[in-house]
């Protein structure tokens, strides 16, 4: 099937085309999340636009599924597809500081730890997610909550353009000035409007060393209850440049650097960074660092870029994972007692529940698509485990969270945080709440067929 279109195609392109049957088929097909196993038709890995662009004309040709993929670390799993191209942008990874602009130009195909490792030369950043093997593609074009996020906004409020491939194969360079409704649609609208191969980003002070909260606590004998009710109490008062984030969960097996005996024991963790002068830090962050029985302290002033990996052995490739996240406007002590009794009860010792503060900056609203919510706590219960077998009891414990929280959120959730989407259009509508209208007008004009639908779908009014 298509066996002529698609030799035609490799003729055609700078990079590589894998199809079934390839050696490489197998590592090319795979994503982040091992419980997502998708066969393409092919996958092509792009050296150029042009490439890219190669790549689109081909699925609008011959009526294929388009799945595109910056770092692979969707959660859902869009950056494959069964029958369809995936349009991987891995090799297209450059990145270029400009010193006298503050800015960046970043390949769509990047990583945050590409990126940190190039900025921090000059004492910058933009501001990206917690995990340094993460795609900025992916991350940016959902919204982008990291470190510096109340310090100084999601990574979408730092995008200030983007070269993107369009539906009709068009290669448009947008700003503020050319495109101002497609930048405004990048800005947290996701996939929907095109490919984009190469992003500018707005660069902020930082570092080169920070301090970093990360002290996990005993969370027996209620400790979980108080450790969160204290750090509501900390946040409601925390100054924008600290960025907090509270873990509750059990300890795993032979997890390194927990004390003997210790695997099973329920534990809060505070993890935080503060953007300034560490000692600052160090002691603005003490009551949480010092707030119960110590299992773990992992907390000093470090290199920003290694407070950017602090969770990458948590998260490896091709372990099971189904996460979901809600907005909680009033973090009360019921909500609280939920959060505390599914956390220290987890279906896998690998299991978290995250309670990221959201204040200062990353509170103001974006102008782009991203749709801030008025609530200061985003609750993310993230499955992580191993074996098949135990899909469905992890799947059931974070959607059992998300439903006992709906009396107390907004109903939006971080899309990129995203389960499987099964809300399907009723989710886009309710996170992008009086966006939503003008991102299906932006998606029309751009893409009226929905080609660019493995994604947050945003789905094309058409007039
Ligand atoms: P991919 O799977 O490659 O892409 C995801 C989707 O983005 C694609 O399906 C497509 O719709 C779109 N897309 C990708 N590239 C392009 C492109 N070039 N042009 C147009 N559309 C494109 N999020 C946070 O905000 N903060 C965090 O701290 C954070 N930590 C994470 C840690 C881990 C371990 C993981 C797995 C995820 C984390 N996330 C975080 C969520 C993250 O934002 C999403 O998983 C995001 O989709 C990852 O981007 P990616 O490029 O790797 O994904």
């Amino acid at each position: 099937m298509l066996d002529q279109e698609l030799e035609e195609l490799r003729a055609a392109i700078d990079g590589e085309l894998i199809l079934p049957g390839a050696p490489a088929y197998d590592e090319a097909r795979r994503v982040w999340n091992g419980i997502i196993d998708r066969r393409p038709l092919a996958v092509l890995r792009c050296d150029s636009t042009a490439d890219v662009t190669a790549g689109i004309r081909f699925a609008r040709a011959n009526d294929v599924p388009v799945a595109v993929r910056g770092g692979g670390h969707n959660v859902a799993g869009h950056g494959t597809v069964d029958d369809g191209i995936v349009l991987d942008l891995a090799a297209l990874n450059e990145v270029a500081v400009d010193t006298d602009s503050r800015s960046v130009q970043v390949g769509a195909g990047a990583t945050w730890g590409q990126v940190d490792a190039a900025t921090q030369q000059h004492g910058l950043a933009v501001p990206g997610g917690v995990f340094s093997r993460t795609g900025v593609a992916g991350l940016a074009l959902g919204g982008g909550y990291g470190w510096l996020r109340n310090a100084y906004g999601l990574t979408c409020a730092s995008l200030i353009g983007a070269e993107l491939v369009t539906a009709d194969s068009e290669v448009l360079d947008v700003d503020s000035r050319s495109y101002p409704d497609l930048l405004w649609a990048l800005r947290g609208g996701g996939g929907n409007f095109g490919v984009v191969t190469r992003f500018t980003f707005r660069l902020h002070a930082v570092g080169p060393d920070v301090f970093f909260l990360l002290a996990f606590h005993d969370a027996r004998h209620s400790g979980a209850t108080r450790g969160l009710r204290a750090f509501r109490h900390f946040c409601a008062t925390a100054p924008n440049n600290v960025s907090l984030v509270a873990l509750l969960g059990v300890v795993e097996d032979g997890a390194p650097g927990f004390p003997p005996g210790t695997a099973g024991r329920p534990f809060i963790a505070f993890a935080g960074m503060f953007v300034g002068d560490p000692e600052e830090g160090e002691r603005l962050l003490r009551p949480l660092r010092k707030f119960g029985e110590p299992l773990y302290d992992a907390s000093g002033t470090m290199p920003y870029t290694e407070v950017q990996k602090a969770f990458d052995a948590d998260y490896p490739d091709g372990g099971r994972y189904y996460w979901k996240s809600t907005n909680i406007v009033e973090l009360n002590d019921t909500a609280i007692d939920l959060i505390t009794a599914t956390a220290t009860m987890p279906a896998s010792r690998l299991s978290t529940v995250d309670v990221w503060h959201v204040g200062g900056a990353a509170a103001h609203p974006v102008d782009g698509a991203f749709t801030t919510s008025k609530a200061a706590f985003l609750v993310n219960p993230e499955a992580n485990w191993v074996d098949a077998h135990d899909d469905a009891k992890n799947i059931a414990w974070v959607r059992g969270l998300v439903t006992a929280l709906a009396p107390y959120s907004d109903g939006t959730r971080y899309l990129n945080f995203a389960g499987f989407q099964e809300e399907g259009t009723s989710l886009m509508r309710a996170s992008f709440g009086d966006h939503y209208d003008r991102l299906a007008a932006i998606k029309g004009e751009w893409d009226p067929a929905n080609l660019f639908r493995l994604n947050q779908n945003v789905r094309p009014m058409t007039v």
